[in-house]
């Protein structure tokens, strides 16, 4: 193995720790708390874990955190009134509905709803659009904390290629987004993309955001490629792993031979995703309170 790996436990611990350096500072000039509200509806475990450790992190930060537990055969009104209720409650800078939503719900509508000042998720039509017309705005967790691992490892991302592979709403086309404003040159694959390995290989940035374990191989990489692994696929227990081992959408020892960096799974990127999450909550409640924050400080 010859790429460095790329700790995104230990990034994102120094990113939570300024965030409760700012949220401290934050609760002092504001008189109350930065605040962030989870909705969760219904008994989903994987759901159940992640609104947990939100909920630790939050708390852990020196903010407030508000978790709303509704039952699997919540009505869309009902989700739509504790909606309109979090967008107005000074208390709650961030409110995240904790996806997938029960099958019966219109979970496009729900996430309309929430009022963008208050979009940490980065979901919403009116974030969505100012990504894409380069305004200041929310941005979802999971590509944000993909760019600060590529910003810290690499500094000037200008001129580089890159590609992502993936355009989910929440992964794939802000992570391009980000990186178009980087001034990258970026090419978008998915399921379509013809001769993938060959787009691949021209790419000194790889972004795999895709859902399938180990997908990406070494020979794909252009030599020196940095590259991000977003996927997070658990594969079918063995006799010594009996949850299953937890791999990524690139195969780590092929990719890691001819990559020049590379985030491991898990330890890369997820870890990032509750400490962006946290960020984003943060910066809501400084621009909610008035409360001036310097352009880069978190
Ligand atoms: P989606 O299923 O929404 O999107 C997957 C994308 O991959 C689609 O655009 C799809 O293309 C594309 N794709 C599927 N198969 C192929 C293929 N054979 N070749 C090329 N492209 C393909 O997934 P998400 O974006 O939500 O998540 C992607 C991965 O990231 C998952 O493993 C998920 O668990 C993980 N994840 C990790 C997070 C973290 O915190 N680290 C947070 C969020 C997600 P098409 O559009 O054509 O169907």
């Amino acid at each position: 193995m010859s790429a460095a790996v790329i700790d995104g436990k230990a990034f994102a611990a120094g990113l939570r720790a300024r965030v409760a350096e700012y949220a401290a500072t934050f609760e002092q000039s504001a008189g109350r708390k930065a605040g962030l509200a989870v909705v969760l509806v219904g008994e989903d475990p994987a759901s159940q874990v992640y609104v947990a450790s939100k909920h630790k992190a939050t708390i852990e930060c020196g903010m407030a955190s508000f978790e709303y537990k509704l039952p699997d055969d919540t009505a869309q009104d009902t989700l739509i009134a504790l909606v309109d209720q979090l967008n107005a409650d000074p208390m709650v800078d961030g409110i995240l509905v904790q996806l997938p939503l029960p099958r019966h719900l219109d979970e496009q509508a729900v996430v309309e709803r929430i009022d963008p000042a208050k979009d940490v998720d980065g979901l919403t039509p009116v974030s969505t659009g100012r990504l894409a017309l380069g305004l200041p705005g929310l941005v979802p967790c999971t590509p944000l904390g993909s760019l600060m691992l590529l910003k810290d490892r690499l500094g000037d991302l200008s001129g580089l290629d890159a590609v992502v592979i993936g355009r989910s709403i929440l992964v794939g086309k802000p992570m391009a987004q980000l990186l178009l404003a980087q001034s990258c040159t970026v090419t978008i694959a998915h399921s379509r993309t013809k001769n993938l390995a060959e787009v691949v290989r021209r790419a000194d940035i790889v972004v795999a955001a895709v859902g399938r374990p180990e997908m990406v191989k070494g020979d794909w990489l252009k030599p020196g490629a940095t590259v991000i692994d977003v996927g997070i696929n658990r594969l079918p227990p063995t006799e010594g792993k009996p949850k299953g081992r937890l791999v990524g959408d690139v195969d780590f020892a092929s990719a890691a031979a001819v990559a020049e960096a590379i985030t491991p799974v898990p330890g890369g990127v997820g870890p990032m995703t509750i400490a962006v999450l946290l960020r984003n909550t943060l910066v809501a409640a400084h621009r909610n309170a008035g409360v001036p924050l310097a352009d880069g400080a978190l």
